[in-house]
């Protein structure tokens, strides 16, 4: 079997494993383990808290810094209200297309990587192959945060990191972060011609809403010079607003969802720290005096860090070399290379497929994107390998 065929058939196995964020990847994590291990990977797996969801860490070659890490996250979105033409979780190839709920974010490049494992494998490895497949990247980078984590309490180095999110085999090289909360104000209900005997929720929300809308017309100011996003700031933005109960009351709760986009954490921690310190002694005093179980709670729905782009990128320059590509850009969608950009691993994103088709009903990835990321991933097998193992 050839590897594209190879590719496509792990593919179909892959798409099979109904991987959903909310539920459990250990089917998909056990497979994908033992196709490692038969190929010769020595294999890392750690569980979440709840024991349901695992990371897999599987290193190929030396045991020593300086290796190069292929990234993937293993859930999917889910498929609730879209209209599928075929079973989302049966792959189906129509049109030189193959069909199914994360085909192309991210299980296209994780078959990849998995069909080509034993080709490294046979080779006596300059420098180590990582493998790096997470859980919960939908719902917050949950799983790669974990294993940042542990690469960082191991003390290993990797030098670069190839996150294989859909790009059309372009090389990203930034995004911005993508953090989003739900902030809660309890206040005290109370009829609507007595306001000074309750705690106005809806009122303390606007009040917060405002100091947040004018540290993000600060944030403008801090636009980096050399930024190349688009906003160059940091923003801020206010997408839900809800509270009270009729127009004669005094509204006892509000609940207030926001996010940022920063183009560095600098501002993401100048922003957060500015509003805990308007809550705590401005805002809440002010509730409490009047009620003193009044509360303002942010939630943390997600904190997804951003990629930076830097001058100096090993891992951009490798994927020049892989792929011939001569232009790097930058996206708007989140990913873990951030995470791994945080532990000091260089990064970039480039992966087969369209971010176009991701998280929509026929998803799908082209079968000569797929080629394409196969012919990334021998040229890099070339790249590493020294020499071919005696046999
Ligand atoms: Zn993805």
């Amino acid at each position: 079997m050839d590897d594209l065929a190879r590719t496509k058939a792990i593919l179909a196995d892959l798409v099979a494993f109904p991987t959903i964020s909310a539920d459990s990847n250990l089917r998909l994590i056990t497979y994908a383990g033992d196709l490692l291990s038969s190929a010769g990977a020595q294999l890392s797996v750690s569980l979440d808290e709840s024991g349901n969801k695992a990371n897999l860490f599987a290193t190929i070659g030396p045991e020593r810094d300086g290796g190069i890490v292929l990234s993937g996250h293993t859930d999917v979105v889910p498929v609730e209200g879209q209209d599928w033409t075929s079973d989302p979780f049966v792959m189906s190839e129509r049109d030189g297309r193959l069909y199914g709920r994360g085909t192309c974010d991210m299980k296209g490049f994780i078959a990849a990587c998995l069909a080509v494992a034993p080709r490294f494998a046979q080779l006596d490895l300059a420098r180590p192959l990582h493998f790096a497949f997470t859980y919960d990247e939908e719902v917050g980078c949950l799983g790669a945060r974990a294993l940042v984590d542990e690469l960082r309490k191991a003390g290993l180095r990797p030098a670069a990191a190839i996150i294989g999110e859909p790009t059309m085999m372009g090389v990203i090289e930034g995004h911005k972060g993508c953090y989003e909360y739900t902030t809660e104000f309890t206040g005290l209900e109370g009829h609507g011609s007595q306001p000074d005997k309750g705690v106005n929720a809806v009122e303390y929300a606007v009040r917060y809403i405002s100091r947040l809308m004018a540290l993000g017309a600060e944030l403008k100011d801090r636009a980096p010079a050399e930024s190349r996003f688009s906003p160059p700031w940091t923003t801020v933005q206010v997408g839900r607003i809800a509270g009270g109960n009729a127009r004669n009351t005094i509204a006892g709760h509000c609940s207030v969802e926001w996010e940022m986009r920063p183009v560095h954490t600098d501002d993401s921690d100048h922003v957060k720290r500015e509003l805990g310190a308007y809550v705590d002694q401005d805002l809440l005093p002010a509730m409490r005096h009047v009620y003193q179980d009044a509360s303002i709670v942010t939630h943390v729905i997600g904190e997804v860090r951003g990629l930076l782009p830097v001058s100096q990128s090993e891992a951009r320059d490798i994927v020049f070399e892989l792929t011939g590509n001569r232009q790097s850009e930058l996206v708007s969608f989140g990913t873990e290379a951030g995470l791994f950009q945080e532990i000091g691993i260089s990064s970039v994103i480039c992966g087969p497929g369209s971010i176009a088709q991701a998280h929509k009903p026929d998803e799908f990835i082209a079968i000569d994107q797929l080629q394409a990321c196969l012919d990334m991933l021998d040229k890099l097998r070339l790249n590493l390998a020294t020499r071919e193992m005696p046999t």
